[in-house]
């Protein structure tokens, strides 16, 4: 048995819908931009004859559970949310064609994309990496897993969220430019997925920014309800 110096940090997992096992996070892959209104609203619009889908990822240490309160980061003026479908990887792929994409879907689950928008912009238009604006902690909120089972691959139904009962992004997911299958083939050319790899799918228009008190909302059909509450900074 492997002796440490200090004891390794738990693994990070999520319930999943129906079953008393829980799903163990490996790593976080994100979709940069996948819905036109809001790529053309951050003034980068997306040409999919010429262009190519392109991710950043969220460390395992970064999830939260759905119900959480969450301290208001360190670091920004300017916390937002992002609503997004995740899926979640159950089985190992590479150089996966698209046709062949659905065997390698554990599930689905609400995601939130937290950001500090801030930090995000300052790292974008500079051309450093995303890190400070994405990767943080508490950025990455999953809802429970519902299995795939009858869902296949989900293509259609309403994506929306809510801060303080308000709706604030409302959208279908037939609008995403890359689809689940085009997007884990995508991965799947550069990475050897594995079980526990999680997919945020990107959000739709109507991201914005968040204070203390308030709290979130989502929703998908067929997939689930997330919540989130913002709590004061440390
Ligand atoms: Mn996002």
């Amino acid at each position: 048995m492997t002796r440490y110096v200090f004891e390794p940090a738990a693994v990070r997992s999520l319930p999943i819908i129906g079953s008393d096992a829980r799903f163990p996070v490996g790593r976080i892959f994100c979709v940069g931009r996948n819905y036109h209104a809001l790529a053309i609203a951050l003034n980068s619009p997306v040409d999919k004859a010429t262009m190519r889908p392109f991710y950043f990822i969220k460390d395992a240490s970064t999830v939260v559970e759905s119900g959480a309160t969450v301290g208001y980061p360190p670091g920004t003026k300017d916390y937002h949310y992002e609503m997004e479908l995740v899926v979640a990887i159950g089985g190992h792929g590479f150089r996966v064609e698209e046709a062949d994409a659905e065997q390698l879907i554990y599930g689905y689950c609400a995601g939130l994309d937290m950001t500090r928008r801030d930090l995000h912009l300052i790292a974008r238009d500079s051309g450093r990496p995303w890190e400070l604006g994405k990767n943080f902690e508490n950025s990455a909120v999953f809802a429970p897993i519902v299995p795939r089972g009858d869902l296949g691959v989900l293509k259609s139904g309403a994506i929306e969220l809510q801060v303080n009962g308000i709706t604030r992004q409302s959208s279908r997911l037939d609008k995403m430019i890359w689809e689940v299958p085009e997007l884990i083939a995508d991965l799947s050319r550069f990475y050897h997925l594995r079980p526990g790899d999680l997919i945020m799918t990107g959000t739709p228009e109507g991201i914005g920014s968040l204070k203390v008190g308030d709290r979130i909302t989502g929703h998908i059909e067929r997939v689930g309800e997330i919540n989130l509450g913002i709590g004061p900074p440390e």
